[in-house]
């Protein structure tokens, strides 16, 4: 289903901590519904990339485009008011809060008083839906699992007018089934036409999900394959910068 168009470009971003570049004019390049898995061993500059690209930390230098137009996130807000919204690794929701809360955070007024909760609810429904998730949303998410509060946050993510979708190893916490569960659902909107980054260390789930692979190194940028063009020990060979023999 993936296009040949390009909808969010990366070009040429640096970022150093003090004197240690974390990235070293780095390309990134995702095409509108397509999934795009962010590859490296840690410390790579995945994470980095992804801030960058979300509004979390300012470039140091690069550019940002989105469809073609020069964009600069100031904080993860702004970006998702551009169309790019992000799901991280810990994920950023309010245990104590309900579901409902949870998915119309920052779209709620002010005040609690005149709330009018009902619209509020079947709003937060109609974005579960999207996601094939039923149910209560009037309770805590904290009584929900990890796996449900994940699907959670994509809501949160996409109820707003989401272009790109960023996932920060979204699966380290979820079981086999529960993967397949994501995976239909990054599917279902990548079919909407949704840019999908996804981080993972599990290769397996590259090849079951990602349409195109870029891969990271040391805060440099290796390369950008087609998921289906490299074997997994020549991803792996990519990822670490050794050629590897047959194992
Ligand atoms: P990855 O997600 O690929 O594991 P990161 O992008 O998180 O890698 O980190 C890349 C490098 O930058 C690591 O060596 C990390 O220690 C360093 N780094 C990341 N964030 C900071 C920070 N806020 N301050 C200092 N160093 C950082
Ligand atoms: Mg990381």
């Amino acid at each position: 289903q993936p296009t040949e168009e390009t909808l969010l470009e990366m070009r040429s971003i640096s970022k150093a901590f003090g004197s240690f570049r974390a990235l070293d004019n780095v390309d990134f390049h995702l095409r509108t519904g397509e999934i795009h898995a962010l590859l490296g061993e840690n410390g790579a500059g995945k994470s980095t990339l992804i801030k960058v690209m979300t509004g979390v930390l300012p470039p140091d230098s690069g550019e940002i485009r989105l469809s073609g137009q020069a964009i600069r996130p100031r904080s993860p807000l702004d970006a998702q008011a551009l169309g790019i919204a992000s799901v991280y690794q810990e994920v950023n929701l309010l245990p104590n809060l309900s579901v409902a809360e949870n998915v119309m955070f920052g779209r709620m007024p002010q005040s609690w008083r005149g709330i009018d909760w009902k619209k509020l609810n079947r709003q937060a429904e109609e974005a579960l839906a999207v996601l094939n998730l039923e149910i209560d949303v009037r309770m805590p998410l904290g009584s929900y699992s990890i796996a449900i509060q994940q699907l959670v946050a994509i809501a949160r993510a996409i109820s707003t007018n989401v272009r790109v979708l960023v996932l920060d190893e979204p699966t380290s916490s979820l079981d086999e089934a529960e993967v397949e569960g994501l995976f239909v659902v990054l599917r279902r909107l990548q079919g909407r036409g949704i840019g999908i980054v996804f981080i993972t260390h599990f290769l397996d789930q590259v090849d079951a999900v990602a349409d195109r692979i870029t891969v990271l190194r040391n805060g440099k940028l290796v390369g950008e394959y087609p998921s289906s063009s490299l074997s997994r020990v020549e991803l792996v060979s990519k990822m670490i910068g050794k050629e590897l023999g047959a194992f």
